[in-house]
């Protein structure tokens, strides 16, 4: 279980340290190297234009000869591209290089798998999240709108009405994510909603039972309720709180199941 790498001991030599943790440089010059620079330039030239979905920044021809590459480094490039996300290769007579619109979750899944392998520990992982939180509480206390109030509420009646099945499904991180979103910045957003995947991950095999969820429901009532009525200075106790009790209780409950597996 990934969460026990947490409690290993220190010389574990499977634990990777941070400071060492690189991506591979290819050497200079060569093909991976150069389909990396031509896949960089490519996508500042998609930045550049703002972002303009469905058009064709050109044909396979046409970027051939623009960029001055082989076929082989113009195809490495593109694949490089759609897998960040930034465009596509249409084939045909009216195809070219697409700009498309990368997918958050695409974006989120090989964060969360890094995370993971760089080891972050529980109590590293609330630390970011309760700064990260802290700000898209005081942001939306400041802002909600009807609308806002309205989603809130909807995802409080949803929690309410989850199942045990839900609820292991990870119900209870929407919240968060909703909070996240209606800051209106686009950088919480990423990244407290992969915090959130990625504590959902460690924590959704815990055996978490059904009154202990009502308490999490409790909690998050009350975090909207401070919320709905602007005062950001309660609503932000309030997700401290229930953030650094979320930690202990993962952090116990680990302890616990860790001793289970140990004796079995
Ligand atoms: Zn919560």
């Amino acid at each position: 279980m990934t969460f026990a790498r947490e409690h290993a001991d220190a010389s574990d030599k499977k634990t990777p340290n941070i400071m060492s943790l690189d991506v591979a440089r290819p050497t200079a010059g060569s093909h991976p190297k150069m389909a990396e620079e031509l896949a960089y330039k490519l996508e500042s030239l998609v930045m550049e234009r703002g972002w303009p979905i469905g058009q064709i920044l050109g044909s396979e021809p046409e970027l051939i000869e623009q960029f001055g590459v082989s076929r082989a480094v113009f195809r490495e490039a593109v694949r490089i591209v759609e897998h960040h996300g930034a465009a596509r290769m249409r084939r045909g007579p009216k195809g070219g290089l697409i700009v498309t619109a990368p997918d958050l979750r695409a974006v989120q899944r090989p964060t969360t798998l890094w995370l993971d392998y760089a080891n972050v520990s529980t109590s590293d992982l609330y630390t970011v999240r309760s700064t990260l939180e802290m700000t898209c509480v005081g942001i939306v206390a400041a802002n909600l709108t009807e609308s806002g109030a309205a989603e809130l509420r909807a995802v409080l009646e949803s929690e309410r009405s989850a199942d045990l099945e839900g609820i292991r499904e990870g119900a209870s991180h929407q919240l968060h994510v909703t909070i996240a979103r209606l800051s209106g910045n686009p950088a919480l957003l990423l990244f407290v909603e992969t915090l959130a995947f990625l504590t959902f991950e460690r924590t959704h095999d815990l055996g978490f039972q059904h009154g202990e969820f009502a308490d999490v429901s409790k909690a998050h009532s009350a975090i909207v309720e401070a919320l709905i009525a602007g005062d950001a200075a309660l609503a932000q106790h309030r997700m401290r709180s229930h953030l650094s009790a979320a930690m202990s209780y993962y952090q116990q409950r680990a302890d616990v199941n860790e001793s289970f597996v140990a004796d079995a």
